[in-house]
């Protein structure tokens, strides 16, 4: 087999990097099913007919405002919007810079129920005033208002949740430019969403409804320093993790970072939203401790460091954590020391199995023996996955289609040899029928693409579709279980989809397209009842895409009120004046 062809037409989906042109072509939109609610940041038109829309919006945020208000101490919980409740300007005088009795102030009012407080957000008055400083700040290739970039940015193709584009787009190339923007943000009072490589799943950046900074992280993507013998590399937020372990095997240093999301992810949005990846059966998550030190500016623009570059530290409660996950909300990271650990040989195999239950049980039968240290990832690809894999053309011989495991097998060739014999043996207890190694690296190299590509695999297959991803995680002993009543759910439905997992724990993605606004319904109502099929299975909304705007419904069920109140507790701390991606994480 040949490394695929990575010009397929479907690959023209392009992925949203920003970094190497900041003013992009603009890409084929799959998301024009997006409601589109009301947004204080279209600006289009004079600037009267500008004021016009925004007095019109200012009337209706308010108006919504306080029955927003009535209808949540109703105990209507739900938001029809991306923002917290926010009475947009019409209760607000121009915004000079915030000073510490407003801050102060704003902590004080952390008494009052949350779902009734409002935030106070800049007028349109104010956020020109923001652009124009931005501008006087930034040279002017680094600030956009071009609509196309305002809306890209502010949106992504792989999400379908409520976005609004950004008021401006600004490019950081430093710790105290982002400082700059931050108290530009605060001085005036608009919210800021941090922007990276743009890959995340559930909303994440998505631009706020009273108007918004992106900020643009996405060139500030330099390795500082790599310190091979105490194995830690610094970097900057914008460093994509691919770049990173490539510039390490250029350089001929044995070391690698093993976080592994999506295609063209970056350290900062990393540590946003709590990733993992492949590896994470053998190397844990972005929750353990591959992020030693961060650097941070906080919302009040002052800079900080979470840590030294020891690997331990008992020296407090782990700030660093605090971060992890925390999806932009509580600070901007601009750099990061990360943990490397020592790259060990592999070797690729495939196993096909009689149905996916088979398929699970057997890895978890597999990572229970001694060789368990030595599997580095075993992800499953069912078989519609193998059959949109053959059709969108990426292999030159096709792949049976068959409920399938992928498997890395690492260590000295003697010990792959002696793992791979134990997993074969296993492999063929739960019914499988092949078991094939890669013969080449650049076998290895394509079969692990295919996997990497499962979600182009699954557009490419269904030409003109698009495609929701979410994802699950439960107990791997649950595991079998929650994808059968899944696969059936899904079939029961009408819909079609492709399912691929981090099977080594309990970890699994429904790619599941549509093609009309009655199908997202349908598909939308499947991720809701598998949402509820895992937490009902003591397991999470989400193993490692995150929360963003597609899962906060979920945050209390499953964490519980008091959990939840204290995420909130320290939002309200760190961000009083809800600036850093608000509308996002919290319920
Ligand atoms: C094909 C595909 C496969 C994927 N596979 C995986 C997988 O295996 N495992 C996995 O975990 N995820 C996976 N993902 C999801 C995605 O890659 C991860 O969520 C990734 O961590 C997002 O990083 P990013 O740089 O793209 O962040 P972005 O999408 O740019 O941002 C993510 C969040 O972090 C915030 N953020 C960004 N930069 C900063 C910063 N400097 N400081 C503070 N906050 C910031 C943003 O505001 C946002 O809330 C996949 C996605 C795709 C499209």
């Amino acid at each position: 087999m040949t490394l695929p062809s990575r010009t397929s037409p479907f690959l023209s989906w392009t992925w949203r990097r920003s970094s190497a042109k900041f003013f992009r072509p603009s890409r084929p939109r799959l998301d024009i099913l997006l409601p589109r609610p009301y947004s204080t940041s279209t600006w289009t038109g004079s600037a009267s007919e500008r004021a016009n829309q925004f007095r019109k919006v200012a009337i209706v945020s308010f108006a919504l405002g306080v029955l927003g208000c009535y209808a949540l101490q109703k105990g209507v919980s739900r938001r029809a919007d991306t923002g917290d409740t926010h009475i947009v300007s019409s209760v607000h005088t121009s915004g000079p810079a915030v000073t510490d009795s407003d801050l102060s102030s704003s902590l004080n009012a952390s008494n009052v129920p949350s779902e009734c407080k409002s935030f106070t957000y800049g007028t349109p008055q104010d956020i020109k005033k923001a652009i124009e400083e931005l501008r006087q700040t930034f040279p002017q290739s680094r600030v956009s208002t071009d609509p196309d970039v305002l809306h890209l940015h502010g949106s992504s193709e792989n999400s379908y949740h409520p976005s609004s584009p950004h008021s401006v787009v600004v490019q950081a190339s430093s710790t105290e430019d982002v400082v700059k923007v931050v108290n530009i943000s605060r001085k005036y009072r608009v919210p800021i969403i941090p922007y990276s490589g743009a890959t995340s799943l559930e909303g994440h950046f998505n631009g706020h409804s009273s108007g918004s900074i992106c900020l643009d992280m996405s060139t500030m993507d330099k390795i500082l320093e790599i310190n091979e013998a105490d194995g830690d590399l610094t970097c900057q937020a914008g460093a994509r993790w691919e770049d990173i372990n490539s510039t390490l095997t250029e350089k001929g240093i044995p070391l690698f970072f093993p976080l592994d999301p999506g295609p063209g992810a970056t350290i900062g949005g990393m540590v946003g939203t709590g990733c993992s990846g492949t590896n994470a059966v053998r190397y844990g998550t972005a929750k353990a401790e591959w992020f030693l030190n961060l650097t941070v500016v906080l919302p009040s623009g002052k800079v900080i460091k979470t840590r030294r570059r020891a690997r331990k530290s008992a020296a407090g409660f782990d700030t660093t954590k605090l971060f992890i996950g925390a999806e932009g909300t509580l600070g901007i990271i601009t750099e990061a020391t990360l943990r490397l650990t020592t790259r060990v040989p592999t070797k690729v195999a495939m196993a096909q199995f009689p149905n996916v239950e088979m398929a699970v049980n057997a890895v978890n039968d597999i990572l229970k023996t001694p060789y368990g240290p030595h599997i580095q990832c075993a992800e499953l690809l069912d078989d519609n996955m193998m059959s949109a894999i053959n059709a969108a053309g990426l292999v030159d011989r096709p792949y049976l289609v068959q409920d399938t495991l992928f498997f890395k097998l690492q260590g000295s060739p003697e010990s792959i040899m002696e793992t791979s014999r134990a997993v074969q043996e296993i492999a063929n207890k739960y019914g499988s029928s092949r078991f094939e190694f890669a013969s080449t690296d650049e076998e290895a190299e394509e079969i692990w693409q295919n996997r990497k590509y499962a979600l182009m695999s699954t557009l490419g297959a269904h030409p003109g579709t698009k495609c929701w991803t979410t994802d699950v995680c439960v107990p791997t002993s649950k595991l079998p279980q929650l994808v059968y009543e899944t696969k059936a759910d899904l079939a029961k439905a009408g819909l079609k989809y492709t399912i691929v997992g981090h099977v080594g724990d309990g970890n699994f993605h429904a790619l599941i397209v549509f093609s009309d606004e009655k199908e997202l319904e349908v598909v939308n109502a499947a991720v809701h009842r598998l949402v509820h099929r895992a937490i009902a299975m003591d397991g999470t909304c989400s193993g490692e895409h995150g929360v963003g705007i597609g899962k906060t419904e979920y945050l209390v069920e499953e964490l519980g009120e008091g959990t939840v109140e204290l995420m909130k507790t320290v939002k309200r701390a760190v961000d009083p004046l809800n600036l850093l991606n608000p509308g996002k994480l919290y319920p």
